[in-house]
């Protein structure tokens, strides 16, 4: 088997350790003997529908989320369809607020987004720093944990996206409602850096195991690994969240 992943902007979205969520999928893929092919896809390549199995975007600043931003709307109607026929993606702060309809920033400026994810991001004066643990209803244990950092607030529009998951310990999109990420089909969004994967393998497995299934029309059923050493480290993740929170 084979998957092709997406890495969108990479070298202008890529802050702290976000990178590592390619590697995590590439290590799993490998330790199952999935063949795994990453293509950056940075301004101006010109995406084409079918071309990937699963996409991924992580965090940046306002500066670059700017000039991304323009190019993302010329691949809006090719990563709209995708999310339409059940393509996996993850993004990762500012590649999420970019999947909403908008985020006014700090200056007032409106970045428009792809509106993938029925939400709208506002900058806010508090920004939104430390380890986060949430609880999610999409997967099972229902632990992710992650570190956010972020001054935009977030906040979901209607029903068409929900949420990832309810905050336990942290900020999550907004810091009011306990509300962290948005899930639209198999299209997820979230404010978990770190890398989130490595140390939620039971994220990264739901991610591949869905681009598997899209890809090849059939359940899959995943190799289960040895995944003490990330537990582990989900569960250091976590009591560092109470200490610090
Ligand atoms: N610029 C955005 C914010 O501060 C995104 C930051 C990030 O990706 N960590 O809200």
């Amino acid at each position: 088997m084979k998957l092709k992943i997406g890495y969108l902007y990479p070298k202008l979205l890529n802050i702290y350790g976000d990178r590592g969520n390619i590697t995590c999928f590439k290590q799993r893929c490998l330790w199952r003997g999935i063949h795994v092919e990453v293509t950056d896809i940075s301004i101006g390549y010109s995406l084409k529908e079918g071309e990937f199995d699963l996409f991924f975007g992580g965090g940046g600043q306002d500066k670059q989320q700017l000039i991304v931003a323009k190019d993302l709307q010329t691949k809006k109607e090719v990563l709209k369809k995708e999310a339409d026929k059940g393509k996996p993606m993850l993004t990762i702060c500012g590649t999420y607020q970019l999947f909403g309809r908008f985020f006014k920033t700090s200056k007032k400026e409106k970045i428009p987004g792809i509106s993938l994810f029925d939400m709208i991001t506002i900058a806010s004066e508090q920004r939104k720093i430390g380890n986060i643990v949430i609880k999610t209803k999409l997967i099972k244990p229902s632990l992710i944990v992650g570190f956010e950092n972020h001054s935009g607030n977030t906040f979901i529009k209607d029903g068409l996206s929900q949420p990832l998951g309810r905050v336990i310990k942290g900020f999550g999109n907004n810091g009011r409602d306990k509300t962290e990420g948005a899930v639209y089909k198999n299209v997820l969004g979230c404010y978990l850096h770190g890398p989130v994967l490595p140390k939620n393998p039971h994220l990264a497995d739901f991610l591949i195991k869905k681009a598997l299934e899209v890809k090849y029309q059939k359940k899959i059923n995943l190799k289960k690994l040895d995944d003490s050493l990330e537990w582990q480290a989900q569960e250091k993740a976590v009591q560092r969240a109470y200490k610090t929170g």
